[in-house]
């Protein structure tokens, strides 16, 4: 069976019934993106741009930033590349870039926060991407956004960035991954081109557990009924406005979650790298319209334990 995913991973995941769902990787180094290509991915998904940051004595340079999106791109051949701003703060620390102290960091200054609380930070990555964007098919994702107000100051942002460098107009969405980015997803959809469901944050903060601690992690489940009901919102949000939806969180890679997922309406399932042929091969397996019942079952259960006794004959 593993073979014949392998010997399979270049074609695309067509469902039975002709559906067709995108199967990208999440990545986070340069050497990734062929490696991506290699195990079948139609291209990036998530660049968690962060893992750039990390292990080093100061922060890499606009150059720096650039050479190495650019390498990406080119790896890519064409494929997209989904760019995520810089993503730190609540578990994701970086050293040279002096957090503040915070007693409750997963409610603080992360993601889009920080990098609006440092402009010049902020502009540099920005700045880098659009430079890189000549060489392939870029996009910009920008993490955590919880309000409007910092979605349209990070576009006004990039707008400026992109005007000086000279570069031309990339489709720029958002996670939605904070229980207020699903409430205000119609309002939120006005102003960008795609979402992509973050689930391992939207998890956390949907159902108030930490995705790290030990002890909730059995209960810090994916597939939530109240997870799974806000993508579902999400979605509709996203159908209503004419944009498109993906998901770049755990249970993507997860064939149970795949399962759920595709039967709530994403198009597009990014995952790590090694999951992709798997996941391909399932979705070919499957048809969208018992997905969709099956999805609709899920969210009238209680609980996440339900949810997976109701797959239990799925896959
Ligand atoms: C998520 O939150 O689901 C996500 C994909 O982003 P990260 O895991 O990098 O926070
Ligand atoms: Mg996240």
């Amino acid at each position: 069976e593993r073979d014949a995913q392998k010997r399979d991973r270049f074609k695309p995941a067509l469902m039975r019934d002709g559906s067709r769902i995108e199967v990208v990787a999440n990545i986070g180094e340069a050497s990734e993106a062929a490696k991506a290509v290699d195990a079948g991915g139609e291209g990036v998904g998530l660049l968690r741009t962060e893992i750039l940051f990390v292990n080093r004595e100061s922060e890499p340079t606009e150059d720096e930033q650039a050479a190495t999106y650019t390498q990406m791109a080119r790896a890519l051949n064409g494929l997209p590349i989904i760019i995520r701003t810089l993503d730190v703060g609540g578990d994701k620390e970086i050293p040279y870039l002096t957090m503040p102290q915070e007693d409750n960091p997963f409610l603080g200054e992360r993601g889009i926060r920080f990098c609006l609380a440092r402009p010049e930070l902020f502009r540099s990555q920005l700045r880098a991407i659009y430079r890189a964007s000549a060489h392939g098919c870029v996009r910009i994702m920008f993490p955590m956004v919880s309000q409007l107000s910092e979605l349209l100051e990070a576009k006004k942002i990039a707008e400026e960035v992109r005007l000086e460098v000279g570069a031309d107009p990339v489709e720029i969405g958002i996670m939605i991954e904070v229980p207020s980015a699903v409430a205000m997803a119609s309002v939120f959809a006005q102003h960008v081109d795609f979402f992509s469901i973050g689930t391992n944050d939207l998890t956390q903060y949907t159902l108030a557990m930490d995705r790290l601690h030990p002890l909730l992690a059995k209960q810090a489940d994916g597939l939530d009924p109240a997870v799974l009901r806000f993508i579902d919102q999400t979605v509709r949000a996203a159908d209503a406005a004419g944009i498109w939806v993906g998901a770049c969180g755990g249970i993507a890679g997860d064939p149970l979650g795949a399962t759920l997922l595709t039967g709530l309406g994403l198009k597009e399932l990014s995952m790590s790298i090694p999951t992709i042929p798997e996941i391909k091969a399932l979705l070919r397996s499957q048809s969208l319209a018992d997905n969709k019942r099956l999805a609709q079952k899920a969210l009238e259960q209680s609980s996440a334990a339900d949810v997976r006794a109701l797959m239990g004959g799925a896959p």
